[in-house]
This record gives C-alpha cells, structure tokens and sequence, in this order.
C-alpha cells in the first residue's frame, strides 16, 4: 500500500468482491453468509470463504415480486442482486436461522440462485448451558455437513488456527476503533466501515495484512492529518446492518466525529475474541452464544435482550466518551422496530441524548442534514 489514498482502493466494497471472485476463478469454493451470528471459524477452517451477502441494489424492482415494500433494505437489496445473477458465481448459502427476515431470505436465495450447499443454522434463543450444549451439537453437525461438501475432514488443528486467524483480524479492527477514538487515524469513518465491511468479503489473513499496511502507513507519516477531533461533537452509532457509508459521511460532515457503534457492520461483529485455550467447539459455542457482543435476540432471560444490549453500548460510550447516540433504524427492521424506544428510554435514564435516523436507500444527504445538525448543536450545548 503506497499511500492512505489507497485504503479507499484496497477496502471498497467492490475491490472485495473483485478479490473473491478472483478467487473463486482459481478454484476456491466461496459460501455466501447471511447473518453476521454464523460461526464463519468452520467455514474457513473448510477452506472456503465466508462472504457476506450484502445488496448494492438500492432501487428495487424485481424484489418486491417476492419480498413486501416494508421488510429491510438488507434483505431487499440481496434479493434483488440475488434475481439480477450477481451471486451466481457462490457455490453456497448459509444463514442462521435466528429472525423470520434472515430465514426468508434463505429459502427466497435458495430457491432463486440453487447453489450446491445450503444451511440454516440453528441458534438457541436463550443463553443458558443447556442452549451452549445444544449450540456444540449443531456447529458439530454443520462441520459435518461441510465435510461431506468438500470432501475432506476438518481436524481440531484446522479450527484452531481459523479462530488464531480470525482473532488476529478481530484485534487489528479493534485497534483501528481505538486509534480513531484518540484521532490518530487519519480516515473517516466511511472508510473505517469500509474496512470492516470488507473484512466479511476477503479471506481474514489477507485483509490483517492489509490492515497493518494501512496501520504501517498511518506510523510513517511523519505529521499525522489533523483530524481537528477536539472540536468534534463525539457520537455513538446504533443500528443493524449499514448498507452505505455515505450516511456516515453526512453525519460526519455536519460536525461530529464518531467514536464507537453497535452496528451489525461494525463492533458487533468484531468486538471480542474465542478463547484459543479451550475445546474449539465449545469456545465457538461460548463467543456465537454467551460471550460474543450482545445480540438482541439471544438473552439470558426473554425479557433481557435490551437490558444487555443498553449495558454494551454503556461500556462503549463510556470508553470512547461518545456525547450521544445517533440511531440508524433501518424502516423495515423489524428487530430494531421492537427495540428502539427500550434503547431510547434506556439512554434518557442514562442522561445520554439520542436521535432517531430512519435509513432508506438511495440516502438522501437533504433529508438527514438538518435534524443531525440541529441533534449536535443540542450535545454541544449540554456542555457549555
Ligand atoms: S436485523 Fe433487521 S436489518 Fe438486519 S436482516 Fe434482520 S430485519 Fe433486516
């Protein structure tokens, strides 16, 4: 990597794509992933790559056919690349079977694109040692239906080395999280979610290199950029999956610099590590399960989910000190539509502001500009 310009080059969403195809015409099997509660550890431990399904198309016309106006843009907007043979090339689909959206995503992918493996993961809702047992077994079995696929068995030391490699990247993200907390990292946070994003698109040993290139980059410049992030209203982001950085770029654009998020493109994915000591399976049980970033579906008790979730963002907000929360809800998200006011509610006790975006695409700058200036401008004065 030359220079910072290349970060753009090296982590877009379309170079990804073009890598794994490129590797796909060399003769690696490549499975696209649905959700981001798979434990990818087994596929890569298979020898082939997890690639997250991601849609580009943000005009929808052949989706609707299958799925209704009102679900998700995620799922829309794969549906549509699926019916426009843009996922053609993958030899398989995965997705865990925890939301109604993501399994008719599935059966819809299935069924459209036919590809030679299939699997709807199984994941307890409830995080008890009873659902870990269960959770060992079914990762188990999904090794097992993988095995049959490519032919050959995955050997403990196989898996341990996917989770060495997949940790290794979960530390890199984190560290480029940390230096843009301290405004070391000269990079917007559009770039920093194409970094992560593109993190479930390319083989992991491959984008770590790329990282420390860009983290190499970044030390040897002999003046880092001033990122003037002192003058910057610190913001926390909060929402599933974001499809376009450009939402980023506006909120950053209007005065604010953000800090941290609980997005599913962002540390929800990436936040903590598999424990390398223990039994393999039992520690991908433990991290997908119990450990792991909380989702908002698998709880402790039914009624705890949000109670988990707030604690996470807390612990966030407080190590970065993010001044307040912007909400990206996408309109169709049925997960987040049932969680937000307890989120909200949650953060008001907490005295921390927030303001609720509803994502649609194509994003529309006008549409988003006035309420996040008039939502910093708000925070800023809390404090003067
Ligand atoms: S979490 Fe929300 S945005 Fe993501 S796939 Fe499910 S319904 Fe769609």
């Amino acid at each position: 990597m030359d220079s910072l310009t290349d970060v753009k080059r090296w982590f877009s969403k379309s170079n990804a794509i073009n890598l794994a195809k490129e590797l796909h015409v060399k003769g690696k099997k490549v499975f696209g992933l649905v959700s981001w509660s798979i434990p990818e550890e087994i596929v890569y431990a298979a020898d082939v790559l997890p690639f997250r399904l991601f849609g580009n198309s943000y005009f929808i016309e052949k989706a609707h056919m299958y799925l209704p106006s009102w679900c998700c843009s995620y799922a829309r907007s794969c549906l549509e690349e699926a019916l426009n043979e843009r996922f053609k090339w993958l030899d398989g689909v995965v997705a865990s079977k925890l939301e109604d959206t993501c399994i008719a995503l599935f059966y819809l992918l299935r069924h459209i694109m036919k590809p030679k493996f299939t699997y709807l993961l199984q994941v307890p809702v409830i995080k008890s040692e009873k659902g870990k047992e269960y959770f060992i077994k079914e990762i188990m079995r999904f090794e097992k239906v993988m095995e049959d696929f490519i032919g050959r068995t995955i050997f403990d030391e196989d898996l341990r080395r996917a989770i060495r490699v997949y940790n290794e990247n979960r530390r890199l993200l984190k560290m480029i999280y940390e230096m843009r907390g301290k405004g070391h990292l000269p990079l917007r946070s559009a770039e920093v979610l194409d970094i992560v994003t593109s993190s479930m698109l390319i083989p992991k040993d491959e984008h770590s290199k790329l990282i420390k290139d860009l983290l190499d980059s970044v030390n040897k410049m002999r003046r880092r950029e001033e990122s003037g992030i002192e003058e910057k209203v610190r913001l926390h982001i909060s929402g599933t999956e974001v499809l376009d950085p450009e939402v980023l770029q506006i909120i950053e654009d209007c005065g604010a610099v953000i800090v941290s998020d609980d997005l599913n493109t962002g540390t929800i994915y990436f936040w903590s590590e598999v424990d390398e000591k223990e039994d393999p399976y039992e520690a991908l049980a433990e991290q997908y399960l119990l450990r792991g970033a909380p989702n908002i579906l698998v709880t402790r008790q039914l009624s705890r989910g949000v109670d988990e979730r707030i604690e996470y963002m807390r612990s966030l907000i407080e190590e970065f000190n993010a001044e307040g929360v912007i909400f990206l809800i996408d309109r169709g998200c049925e997960v987040l539509g049932h969680a937000y006011p307890h989120l909200r509610d949650n953060l008001r006790k907490l005295n921390i502001p927030s303001l609720r975006l509803d994502l649609d695409y194509p994003i529309s700058r006008e549409h988003y500009v006035t309420r996040v200036r008039a939502f910093i401008e708000m925070v800023r004065g809390k404090h003067v």
